[in-house]
């Protein structure tokens, strides 16, 4: 799942007790992020202003990074150098718009899941994307984001070895950072006492 690169890039135990131990917990910043995401995740809610249109709740996929989702928001915006959008006259430039609930992040795990839509969207869209956005519904702020080959690079080889992991069932140990007390897995992960166990399963099935 694309959505998987945000955690992966939080922590990679927290991504793998999600996607391949299959284990989830809801805390405060979970449920606070999904009722957040309704109004936008509605598809049907159109909004259409002059050269200017959005389409929500948008599936996607890449068979270049062999990752499918969906993306909030995209907004279409007339241009002679855009695209064909089927039904829709004239040619569009798309570009990702990405909410979330808090505010802008010291590290890539943001940017990380708004470059992996940007790239499976170029491929269903059969485009360039230059640019996209993440909104922050604390800051009440847009971000522009460079969709630039460092970023795209840094993606790509980010889903490889998720990919990797994923294909070896690859749990990583548990440490305790001081961003554990934000974590939703918290008390499945137990950081502070699961050093040594590679998968949580063992821990609460095992011998
Ligand atoms: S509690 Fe800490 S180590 Fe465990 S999954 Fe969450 S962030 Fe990672």
């Amino acid at each position: 799942m694309l959505s998987g690169i945000q955690h992966f890039c939080f922590c990679k135990r927290s991504w793998s007790l999600i996607h391949v131990e299959q284990l989830w917990e809801e805390n405060y910043y979970t449920i606070d992020g999904m009722i957040k995401h309704e109004k936008v995740d509605n598809p049907f809610i159109k909004e259409k202003r002059k050269n200017i249109f959005y389409s929500r709740s948008v599936p996607i996929s890449s068979s270049k990074l062999g990752l499918n989702g969906i993306i909030d928001m995209v907004e279409f915006i007339k241009d002679g150098e855009g695209v064909n959008v089927p039904g829709k006259k004239g040619l569009w430039k798309p570009y990702v718009i990405e909410y979330k609930r808090g505010k802008e992040k010291p590290d890539l795990r943001d940017i990380s899941q708004l470059v992996a839509q940007v790239i499976c969207l170029e491929e269903d869209l059969n485009c360039h994307i230059e640019k996209s956005f993440i909104y922050y519904f604390k800051t009440n702020t847009r971000l522009e984001v460079d969709i630039d080959e460092e970023k795209r690079e840094f993606v790509i080889d980010t889903v490889k070895e998720m990919h990797d992991m994923f294909e070896n069932r690859i749990t990583p140990d548990a440490e305790f950072y001081k961003k554990c007390t934000l974590c939703s897995l918290y008390d499945l992960c137990m950081p502070r006492i699961t050093k040594k166990r590679k998968s949580i399963e063992n821990y609460l099935y095992g011998d």
